[in-house]
């Protein structure tokens, strides 16, 4: 909808940027993985922006080109080489701009990645930014302060410095041991940063703008087991909610063997935490979690979430799927599409397996052929759309607060506490702000709104 006579509104930090440096020099950073790799990514943006680097998406203009890798997924490596090999070209026509790699594809070995691109020029572990130095010297020159730098991320415009929704990693690494999993062999041991770092963390990136904040880690309900002060994820929460100014949180990824009804409880109790649970159940048979080793069945996992909406009424839900784990049968295949079926998640990350070298599963035979597991991914795909199709038609009609994060095609959009997109137009500028919108199209993947109220 477009308001005859657009209101003014006071502009959100995000929408006004911070006067950074400017060196002349550019940066252009490629990101694939999950939300750590973009939380990486942002880091290391932030630092070249506090040195006086700038953003811009055409590597030809770059003075530093920055690869953030994924390996959890063959078609994710194979994405990663193939950008590493087009960029083959860039190298030798400037050959002195820096090429850096890091994110999972880095491992402490690298003769043999050093071997297959030899025109990279530093391969370096997201768990260690000060290696950055080696090819943006500048660096050195940034305060212990500074580099303790959010992690911001998605910086409106060129040179801002603040974004609305940011992703803050509160525990690197896993101490599961899933037997298609690569991330513990990449990631390490499980290590918790200390909670007074992270509300810190939390407290300058509301004063740069940030509105939304979603806590980070591949088992982030592990939060604090290894850390010698008896605190946990609920601690956490708590800590984290009464930051000032902070109006939602997330956090994400989370193990149903750790979601414990503290947790849970504190989710429901906390004013900024959000009404939305990643929960990834990965099959739905319990044999095959088994052989995942999952640690915990189909009934756990069910009964976590039957907890989640007893104490959240309209939470929604979100998971992940692996089809065609070995040894997966049809009737295994079926558990699974039947656990979906009876839950209706919100939200379904689906994954064909692919054996990960040096995991306990790609020692087994991959025997489930590949049309086979796009048949089963497909029926859940379906599956899927029916059913976010059915229950986003319920909510016809309904009014839903977003949190306003960027401007595409004409319209804002922006995500409701429950994570789900929708599209509104205005023409206002309602960046950053919290907009309660009324919902006139529905859509399995996004709603269609209109603004009702002031925005806030
Ligand atoms: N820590 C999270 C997941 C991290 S990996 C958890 O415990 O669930 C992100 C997702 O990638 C997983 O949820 C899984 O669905 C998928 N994945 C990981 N390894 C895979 C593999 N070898 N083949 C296919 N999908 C995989
Ligand atoms: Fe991988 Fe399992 Fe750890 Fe998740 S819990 S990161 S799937 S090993």
């Amino acid at each position: 909808m477009v308001l005859a006579q657009p209101q003014p509104l006071t502009l959100h930090p995000a929408a006004s940027p911070a006067r950074l440096p400017d060196n002349g020099k550019r940066f252009f950073i490629w990101t694939i993985g999950c939300q750590m790799n973009e939380a990486d990514s942002a880091k290391v943006a932030a630092m070249l922006q506090e040195v006086g680097y700038r953003r811009t998406e055409v590597e030809q203009e770059a003075d530093i080109v920055v690869l953030n890798s994924c390996v959890v997924r063959q078609a994710a490596e194979d994405k990663v080489a193939g950008k590493l090999n087009a960029l083959i070209k860039l190298k030798r026509e400037k050959p002195e701009t820096p090429l850096v790699l890091t994110g999972c594809m880095v491992t402490n070995q690298q003769d043999k990645l050093r071997e297959r691109f030899p025109h990279v020029d530093l391969f370096f572990d997201p768990s260690d930014f000060d290696q950055l130095q080696r090819v943006v010297p500048e660096l050195a020159d940034l305060d212990d302060d500074l580099l303790q730098l959010p992690h911001y991320y998605a910086p409106v415009g060129e040179g801002a410095s603040s974004a609305v929704a940011a992703f803050v990693p509160i525990i690197y690494g896993c101490n599961f041991l899933c037997s298609y999993c690569i991330v513990p062999y990449r990631r390490g041991k499980e290590t918790s940063r200390p909670q007074v770092d992270i509300v810190r963390e939390v407290e300058r990136l509301v004063a740069r703008g940030v509105r939304e904040v979603t806590l980070l880690g591949q088992t982030v309900n592990a939060y604090g087991h290894d850390l010698s002060e008896k605190t946990g994820l609920a601690d956490l929460l708590r800590a984290v909610d009464a930051v000032p100014g902070l109006e939602r949180l997330r956090f994400l990824t989370s193990h149903p063997k750790y979601m414990s009804d503290e947790i849970i409880d504190a989710m429901a109790d906390l004013p900024s935490a959000c009404e939305h649970m990643n929960l990834p159940v990965q099959a739905g048979d319990n044999e095959v979690l088994r052989r995942m080793r999952r640690t915990y069945t189909r009934e756990l996992w069910q009964e976590r979430i039957d907890y989640t909406r007893r104490r959240m009424p309209g939470v929604t839900v979100a998971t992940d799927i692996i089809v065609g784990f070995p040894g997966e049968t049809d009737a295994q295949f079926q558990q699974t599409h039947d656990l979906l079926e009876d839950v209706g998640c919100d939200k379904v990350h689906l994954a064909m397996y692919s054996p990960r070298p040096g995991t306990l599963s790609a020692r087994w035979e991959d025997d489930v052929p590949h049309e086979e597991k796009l048949r089963r991914h497909h029926i859940l795909e379906a599956l899927q759309e029916r059913q976010c199709t059915e229950r986003n038609a319920k909510r016809f009609g309904e009014t839903v607060e977003i949190l306003v994060e960027g401007r595409a095609k004409g319209r804002w959009s922006g995500r409701t506490r429950g994570n789900q997109l929708v599209h509104v137009a205005d023409d206002r500028d309602l960046l950053g702000h919290l907009v309660d919108v009324r919902i006139t199209r529905t859509s399995p993947w996004y709603f269609i709104g209109e603004p009702v109220g002031s925005p806030r």
